[in-house]
């Protein structure tokens, strides 16, 4: 039987780890960690996530504050507002939650938010720092795969990791972290993407197959070597009358035809997901702790 890798109960363990941590800095009389988020605009899923992440902070004990801005503010105020919360030393993470709008730069915004505050780990400071295997703020997709392969104690050092897809925010980091020099790393690493040939003969030569190409129940078990482990990233809402949802959630992995054969696998939902919360928070607590830029 394969190993579910539980992003569920992992995340929830993290979260419980983060809240004693709270606890004892408050004891100890320090400050408490703050996160500040900012969302512009009305989008109703983008509610949903400031939503969630303000809500897990209170839960592990940090203040939050959450600034809510007009779908028409202009370029120059929303990095007014970075700005002031660049300098207000009481807050020691700041997101902004995206996508922004169309009239707004996400990387002119991204690059003015100071790196020592950057939890989302999005700025050219803190993805050059994590591919220099020096302390960084891991963005919180990588930072959760990678929290998964060390809570389940999966073996990376010499094997051969196939990562799908090469976007900004999991896959081309997840190559970089895989490949370094450390735990987990130290893997034989095979970026793959939309112009790769062969790709279901690469993927078969994985022991660690990282999928997140976007595309729902892309990876069969054809692909996949047997014993492999199988980490699935994608996320699809796909409409099922059968749920009172009216919905059910894919991953990018076919998942009843691969977990018989895989020696370890992430559901959807229940796997990778979850995680990424949990990393935000972790981020927050170590810049609070100043662990990262000292
Ligand atoms: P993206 O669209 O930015 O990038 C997809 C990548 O896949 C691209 O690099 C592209 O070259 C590659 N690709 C596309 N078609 C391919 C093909 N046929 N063969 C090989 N490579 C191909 O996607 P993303 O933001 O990295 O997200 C990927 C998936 O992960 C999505 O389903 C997304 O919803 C999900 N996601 C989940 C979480 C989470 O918290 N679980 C976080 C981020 C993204």
């Amino acid at each position: 039987m394969p190993t579910i890798i539980d992003g569920k109960k992992t995340s929830a363990e993290i979260k419980e780890e983060i809240k004693a941590r709270v606890l004892e800095i408050k004891a100890e009389g320090g400050k408490t960690p703050h996160l500040a988020a900012i969302l512009v605009g009305n989008d109703g899923a983008s509610q949903t996530y400031v939503g969630a992440k303000v809500k897990a902070c209170e839960y592990v004990g940090f203040e939050s504050t959450l600034v809510r801005l007009e779908e028409t503010i202009s370029e120059e105020e929303l990095l007014k507002t970075v700005e002031e919360i660049n300098e207000n030393p009481d807050i020691d993470g700041l997101i902004v939650q995206l996508p922004l709008p169309k009239h707004i730069s996400v990387e002119k915004v991204t690059n003015k938010i100071k790196p020592e505050k950057d939890v989302d780990g999005f700025t050219p400071s803190n993805v050059g720092r994590m591919a220099l295997n020096w302390p960084a703020y891991v963005a919180a997709t990588p930072y959760g795969i990678v929290e998964l392969l060390k809570r389940y104690e999966i073996e990376t050092s010499g094997k051969h990791c196939v990562v799908i897809g090469r976007s900004h925010i999991v896959g081309s980091p997840m190559s970089i972290l895989m490949a370094r020099n450390g735990y987990p790393g130290n893997a034989t690493v095979t970026l793959t993407h939309s112009r790769t040939q062969n790709l279901p003969e690469i993927a078969r030569s994985a022991d660690i197959l990282i999928v997140a190409l976007g595309k729902a129940e892309f990876v069969t078990a054809d692909m996949v070597k047997p014993g492999a482990v199988v980490i699935d990233v994608g996320i699809h809402r796909v409409p099922d009358s059968s749920k009172k949802s009216g919905f059910k959630l894919l991953g990018d992995v076919k998942f009843d035809e691969v977990e018989p054969i895989a020696s370890a696998i992430t559901p959807v939902p229940g796997g990778v997901g979850p995680m990424t919360i949990a990393s935000l928070l972790y981020n927050t607590l170590l810049s609070a702790e100043k662990k990262v830029y000292g």
